[in-house]
């Protein structure tokens, strides 16, 4: 585990008794490394023994921003893999080409909401059923020992099958095909070498375009036995899983977008968790991100109401700790301020003339779903029958 840097450190030079100065080495900064001397001259006398540990990092893998800091005990794990490519076969949407999304930037009608008529409905269904595929695809790759990054291959490669392109990949200039994000990551984590340890909890947020329109969605897993044992991490995760599910429920003509928000903020707090502010649901159809705007927490200011034909996501993010995010200098990745564990749920939804059509709805084989808070006492006493007492 990472630990903070100790208030003094000695120098690092073999024979030498002073405490460190800010003096680092730049090669171990690149390769994420921390190596404090106490003086240029020391730096200079240990060279020769010094760089040969430039050499035992094999792995070739850094920390591309070592000095900023971080909020919790996670990392970036450079190099990235090159840039996945996608067939001309396959229709790319605007932005594929120079990352910036035009269609989503025409300012006149942007609080307009999109009525989808029959046949687009269709097409979000078809694209919605396409994108809980690969979702579930990925899921079923994740476990421990595997990297983010191996998690993207799965993904692109489900999307390049489905004759789809990931939505994700160049979106203002995001560079991989999904967004995974570990532990205190709140949203848009960029796939990457680190490797997925026993005791993470994992979201993964899948968006396909086909046939002209996005489908997104996206679940948060837990990461080997680890995590499934762990209060906190279940708390989290079970209660983001249950705002989402409340907040579908209030879904129907006439619904304000101001409402879900209420919803989930109230059961966010009954299970002591806080909700996310800077990041909210949006409208999707032939735009990946649109009008409406759909705040999570209560007391939101958000405009308009749910008519038949609009589709719209809803995509909780609740945190154990503070509301507040910070973003990496990768300009996407989203933490935690306090590096706190938090856990998120998607899905695309329709409106219809009574309620509600949930798009990337769960099919019955889907991995993940809802699991048991463990019992506070050994785990395994659990699964000894217990015998009925009375039935209430
Ligand atoms: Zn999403
Ligand atoms: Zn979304």
């Amino acid at each position: 585990m990472a630990a903070d840097a100790p208030v003094t450190r000695k120098c690092l030079s073999k024979d030498c008794e002073n405490d460190a100065s800010a003096l680092q080495c730049p090669t171990c900064q690149k390769i994420g490394k921390e190596s404090y001397f106490c003086s240029q001259d020391c730096f200079k006398r240990n060279w020769s023994e010094h760089k040969a540990e430039h050499k035992v990092k094999t792995t070739g893998h850094y920390n591309p921003f070592p000095t900023f800091p971080f909020t919790g005990s996670l990392r970036p794990v450079y190099p990235l893999s090159p840039r996945r490519q996608v067939p001309a076969s396959i229709q790319h949407p605007d932005y594929a080409k120079d990352g910036i999304p035009r269609s989503e930037q025409v300012f006149v009608g942007r609080n307009k909401i999109k009525i989808l008529d029959k046949k687009e409905q269709e097409g979000m269904r078809k694209v919605c059923r396409l994108a809980r595929e690969v979702l579930d695809i990925a899921a079923r790759e994740m476990r421990p020992g595997i990297t983010t990054d191996y998690l993207d291959e799965i993904v692109h490669k489900a999307c390049l099958e489905r004759d789809s392109y990931p939505s994700p990949l160049n979106y203002c200039h995001f560079p991989k095909s999904v967004c995974t994000s570990p532990n205190e990551i709140i949203c848009h984590g960029i796939p990457d070498q680190r490797v997925l340890v026993d005791g993470d909890i994992l979201n993964i947020d899948v968006t396909l375009y086909h046939g002209g329109f996005h489908g997104d969605l996206n679940e948060t897993y837990y990461v080997g036995s680890k995590a499934e044992a762990d209060p906190d991490s279940v708390r989290v995760v079970e209660t983001a899983r249950e705002c989402l599910d409340e907040a579908i429920k209030i879904v129907k003509p006439g619904m304000l977008f101001r409402d879900p928000g209420t919803v989930i903020e109230k059961h966010a707090k009954a299970r002591n968790c806080s909700v996310i502010k800077t990041y909210c649901g949006h409208g999707i159809n032939q735009l990946f991100h649109c009008a409406p705007n759909v705040p999570h927490y209560a007391k939101n200011k958000a405009v308009g109401q749910a008519k038949p034909g609009m589709c719209f996501t809803i995509e909780p993010m609740i945190s154990l700790g503070t509301h507040k995010d910070k973003t990496w200098p990768d300009d996407w990745t989203s933490a935690t301020q306090d590096g706190s564990r938090t856990a998120q749920f998607e899905h695309t939804l329709l409106v219809t003339e009574n309620g509600v059509e949930i798009l990337t709805a769960r099919l019955p084989d889907s991995p993940g779903g809802s699991i048991p808070m463990p019992s506070a006492t050994n785990g395994d006493a659990s699964k000894e029958p217990v015998a009925p007492s009375t039935v209430a």
